[in-house]
């Protein structure tokens, strides 16, 4: 029979197991049951102001330089060894089809998602992504497949018009293809669709003709002035023999 103690708080008699070790105590354990003091942890983290300071206060712990070498020695040294990674796998299994850890993680990567610092790493994270000529045709044929599809087709219609008659939607609709014929590389398309006049072209269309023809090898910032006026003037020249071709 193990040795039992009365808890100052809920006053049941619990295993010493119950409670946690505290040497500033004449019996080398804590007044109140581990379940209790949980409780009044529980209740102060509650508390917002005292969840930042508590939060703020371990960030600072774990970043001194001698805890974090002592964590990271820990780490090693625990997830070193099968055993506990066995472990670990085996409580996974077994709590990762439980509802209440399902909705748990769900809340957790929604929060986390949330924050500032994950919201700019993900940015980037796009960013540097879209930025490979490789995954932009991916996305591309991606999203061209996806929106082809009959069902797809078939809820963008169905989404359409139940919105086409609501005054917000509609608003939203003008304001957007406002927006979207100001966009510079727009408006150029649109120059060229309509046979307008060339010199009306913004130079960034001009530097991106210039630098597709490179094939990516010249940079934005690599292209001279006077090479921007030049394709200018190629382009000015080429439907000038449209043109005449045409009459
Ligand atoms: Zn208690």
């Amino acid at each position: 029979m193990e040795e039992e103690k009365k808890c100052t708080k809920c006053s049941k008699f619990k295993d010493l197991s119950e409670y946690s070790k505290d040497k500033g105590q004449k019996s080398g354990f804590r007044p109140s049951c581990k379940t209790c003091d949980y409780e009044v942890v529980k209740k102060r983290m509650s508390r917002p102001e005292v969840k930042e300071r508590v939060i703020k206060y371990q960030k600072e712990y774990r970043e001194r330089p001698e805890v974090k070498k002592r964590m990271d020695k820990y780490y090693k040294e625990y997830w070193g060894n099968p055993e506990n990674k066995q472990r670990a796998k085996d409580n996974y299994d077994k709590i990762k089809s439980n509802q209440w850890f399902i909705e748990r993680k769900r809340k957790y990567t929604k929060d986390y998602n949330l924050r500032p610092e994950a919201i700019e790493r993900s940015r980037i994270h796009k960013k540097k992504y879209r930025e490979n000529p490789l995954n932009k045709k991916k996305e591309a044929e991606y999203s061209k497949e996806y929106n082809s599809r009959p069902d797809v087709k078939q809820r963008n219609k169905d989404y359409y018009n139940d919105k086409k008659n609501n005054p917000e939607f509609k608003e939203r609709v003008t304001k957007y293809n406002k927006l979207y014929y100001q966009r510079t590389n727009v408006k150029d398309r649109q120059i060229i669709k309509s046979r307008q006049d060339i010199k009306y072209l913004s130079d960034k269309y001009l530097k991106t003709q210039i630098r597709s023809r490179s094939r990516g090898i010249l940079d934005f910032a690599e292209i001279p002035e006077h090479l921007i006026e030049s394709k200018r003037q190629a382009l000015i020249l080429k439907r000038l023999i449209k043109n005449k071709k045409n009459d």
